[in-house]
């Protein structure tokens, strides 16, 4: 696993059991109860995590790449999803932590308002951007377009008509839950008056129909790293839907669709392609000069070389964004040519060869 795929999966905060803000000795002292805990000489077996304590703490225990990792997972392109039959495992972007404090504030209600009452964030929104190969390798800026909501302008989101204010709802006093006691507990419910905002719109706004928000369609210009591959989603900070009652906005996603190349396909961070040579250079030897993606390169070919035999140009590969990752190779398979339509003088000295050479089996 590269360092790079690591950074996509790994979330070494919480490998470390530290906060996100937490201060280097910090995370060095929880690496050090955590090493000693697992350290494989005392605890056989404990390989494993104590492999993964080790990389969490190289990059948070170093001010510059722990700095470089939180960037990354800012604006991380995440791993594509594993196509088709899904184990049903979503990816773990689409978890929010919002949600798990509706399902408890709802549940266990002591006072909290309803979420809904206050600043809500706004929704995220997916969307794709098709580039092809050389710019999926090299990276590039461009515009996408997103479709999705905006605040209506005619209210400033309010949902209320110009001139009018929404007023707070009296069945809720503007808590926007009701309480209902159950026995022991108390649940509280979304207000059925407001539908949970809190407050009442009498006159809506002609706009937005007193939703507060209109359908938009936004040129956004986003920054695509160089290496990444077909699938890969890419998330924006606050670029999705917005937010209500002050509320922060979703993000967006952008779903990454690479062409087809007809010289390159990729493994990894390797390119490969493929080089034809004819049989006496492969018997020879021969220096060939193979395409790189914007020039080329010229590679030795040893005598006896086999077709399917893959050279290697070193460093010609991908080199993906930012990271301190070594780039890819070009890696080069051979086919031999073995003609078809000889002429006369062609043949006679190929039969000659035949004559001379040894039969192998
Ligand atoms: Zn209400
Ligand atoms: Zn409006």
């Amino acid at each position: 696993m590269s360092a790079n795929s690591e950074w996509y999966e790994k979330d070494y905060y919480s490998i470390l059991g530290v906060d996100k803000s937490a201060s280097e000795k910090d995370i060095r002292n929880a690496y050090r109860k955590l090493a000693k805990a697992y350290h494989p000489d005392a605890h056989p077996g404990s390989e494993e995590k104590f492999k993964e304590l080790s990389s969490a703490y190289e990059v948070l225990g170093d001010a510059k790449r722990r700095s470089e990792y939180d960037s990354f997972k800012d604006q991380s392109p995440f791993m594509p999803r594993t196509g088709g039959g899904g184990g049903g495992s979503e990816p773990g972007f689409n978890f929010k932590v919002e949600d798990l404090g509706d399902v408890f504030g709802g549940l266990f209600n002591k006072g909290r308002r309803n979420p809904t009452a206050g600043p809500q964030r706004g929704s995220d929104v997916d969307t794709s951007l098709s580039i092809t190969f050389i710019e999926s390798i090299e990276g590039l800026t461009t515009s996408v377009n997103v479709i999705g909501e905006a605040q209506c302008r005619t209210c400033h989101g309010t949902g209320a008509a110009p001139g009018s204010s929404p007023v707070v709802c009296a069945r809720c006093q503007g808590s926007g839950s009701v309480n209902e006691n159950q026995g022991f507990f108390s649940f509280s419910q979304p207000c059925p008056a407001c539908g949970g905002r809190g407050l009442r719109v009498d006159l809506p706004c002609n706009s937005c129909q007193g939703t507060g928000t209109v359908p938009s369609n936004r040129k956004l210009n986003v920054r695509i790293p160089a290496g990444v591959e077909d699938g890969q989603r890419i998330r924006l900070k606050q670029k999705g839907g917005p937010g209500r009652n002050g509320g922060p906005s979703g993000d967006l996603y952008i779903t990454i669709k690479v062409g087809a190349d007809p010289r390159f396909s990729r493994r990894g961070n390797d390119l490969v392609t493929t080089s034809k040579i004819s049989f006496p250079q492969a018997t020879l030897g021969t220096d060939i000069v193979v395409p790189t993606l914007r020039s080329s390169v010229k590679l030795r070919v040893p005598a006896g070389t086999k077709s399917g035999q893959v050279l290697r140009a070193k460093g010609y590969g991908v080199a993906p964004s930012g990271r301190r990752i070594t780039p890819g190779d070009l890696l080069v398979t051979i086919e031999i040519v073995i003609p078809k339509n000889l002429s006369d003088e062609q043949r006679k000295l190929v039969e000659e060869l035949a004559r001379i050479l040894p039969k192998e089996v």
